[in-house]
């Protein structure tokens, strides 16, 4: 049976306690965000009802490999990575895909060396129109329709907020998106949406609070432009293009911070404007909120009154809804971002990424000694779950456990609300 929906996701990219977790899901507590518990030993694993490959990641994906099996003799090349993991990366680089661009943005692949009968596949995020004006020049069709369909793997999701600021901006908005000013989505919607409207991107609520004290004459035009100078679409003119706002996000984001950033702004304009025409100041984006993300974040976000002792994230570094999803369990919990299975160097020591310092570092001490341990364990939106199928194993066999136990576990598997 094929792994994902999209038949061409590589069934490899599947992990047998993974789907066994998926099917008892199928059977129980569909509707429930409860998480599933997992009972091997002495270790209890909590995996969130929604984790890994979102629908845009396993499209994308499905469409880069069905690419290459139709067309093997053809050149391929992605504009960038085409979703934020490394695994996936690699494979699709080991198959022959070069990026234009790498990982920082810098230029691998000159216009020049790029043929018309050339496959350039655009990535999950999208691309900016710039880069759509480069591939044209080197001749590749990216108007065409069958180039669209076939090779263009923006996700739904995110030409459906592009499409959304291009209607609020026609409607006089200016677009505040909600974003990391450098993430290629981010990019690629900033790029988009500023041919319609004016626009600004901001970071998070203190950004917000920034905008909000502007709108109320609370800051001064000097310091506004101090601090977003650079963020925002050329000619944008703080004093006249605040006085109707509407917002957007990177679909990554946590969407209940984007929920803030649009009542913090909403604040500001009723302070500024009274309530009567609130709309009119500023427009309401709540359907532009990605689906997949708010189902991850949910979900992750009903574990925390779990208890649990630890959490393991995996996913790719420089994979924002991950680094998310270790945000919201550090709250409550010591909360690891890992790659792979190989992070988890022992018993005591972990390698992992640290998201405020943005960097590699090892960790001792992150198994709990304890006579019970309840972990959480899940998986960002561009994680196989092959991945977190291999760091569960792994946590097995450090606690001495062998796969007779998973087998034992798996048999009993219950949603862990039932469990308290
Ligand atoms: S997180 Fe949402 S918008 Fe982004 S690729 Fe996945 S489904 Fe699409």
């Amino acid at each position: 049976m094929a792994y994902s929906q999209f038949d061409r996701v590589p069934n490899h990219y599947a992990g047998p306690i993974i789907q066994q977790i998926k099917d008892f899901r199928l059977e129980h507590g569909r509707r429930s965000l409860a998480p599933t518990a997992l009972q091997i030993g002495r270790i209890q694993l909590l995996v969130p009802r929604h984790f890994g490959f979102c629908f845009g990641v396993e499209r994308a994906i499905h469409m880069a490999f069905a690419t290459l099996e139709e067309y093997p003799d053809r050149r391929t090349y992605l504009v960038s990575e085409i979703i934020h993991n490394p695994l996936v990366n690699g494979e699709l680089k080991e198959r022959g895909v070069e990026f234009v661009y790498d990982a920082q943005g810098r230029r691998r692949v000159a216009e020049d060396e790029l043929k018309s009968d050339d496959i350039v596949l655009i990535p999950a995020f999208g691309t900016t129109l710039q880069v759509e004006d480069s591939l044209r020049s080197s001749g590749i069709d990216v108007d065409g329709d069958a180039y669209r369909e076939r090779y263009d793997t923006t996700c739904p999701f995110v030409s459906k907020v592009w499409k959304r600021g291009e209607e609020l901006g026609s409607e006089g908005y200016t677009i505040i998106i909600h974003g990391k000013y450098r993430h290629e989505e981010t990019q690629a919607t900033h790029s988009h949406t500023k041919e319609h409207a004016k626009t600004l991107v901001v970071l998070d609520c203190d950004e917000a609070e920034k905008v909000a004290s502007f709108i109320v004459g609370e800051t001064s035009v000097d310091d506004f432009r101090a601090h977003f100078s650079g963020k925002w679409s050329e000619g944008f003119d703080p004093e006249r293009d605040l006085e109707r706002v509407a917002v957007v996000n990177q679909t990554t984001m946590l969407a209940a911070e984007t929920q803030r950033v649009t009542a913090i702004l909403k604040e500001a304009m009723e302070q500024r404007y009274g309530s009567d025409q609130i709309e009119y100041h500023c427009a309401d984006t709540n359907d532009t909120l990605c689906y997949a993300t708010n189902q991850n974040q949910n979900a992750t976000h009903a574990l925390l009154q779990s208890a649990a002792d630890v959490a393991l994230i995996v996913g790719g570094y420089n994979s924002s809804n991950t680094a998310h999803l270790v945000e919201i369990c550090s709250h409550v919990m010591p909360s690891f971002l890992i790659a792979n299975s190989e992070e988890l160097c022992s018993a005591e020591r972990i390698r992992h990424f640290d998201i405020k310092e943005r960097k590699v570092i090892e960790s001792g001490g992150w198994l709990p000694d304890a006579e019970e341990i309840r972990m959480v364990v899940t998986s960002g939106a561009s994680c196989p779950d092959i991945l977190m199928n291999q760091v569960i194993e792994r946590v097995v066999a450090l606690c001495g456990y062998g796969q007779a136990d998973i087998e034992e576990g798996l048999a009993n598997l219950c949603l862990f609300e039932e469990d308290v």
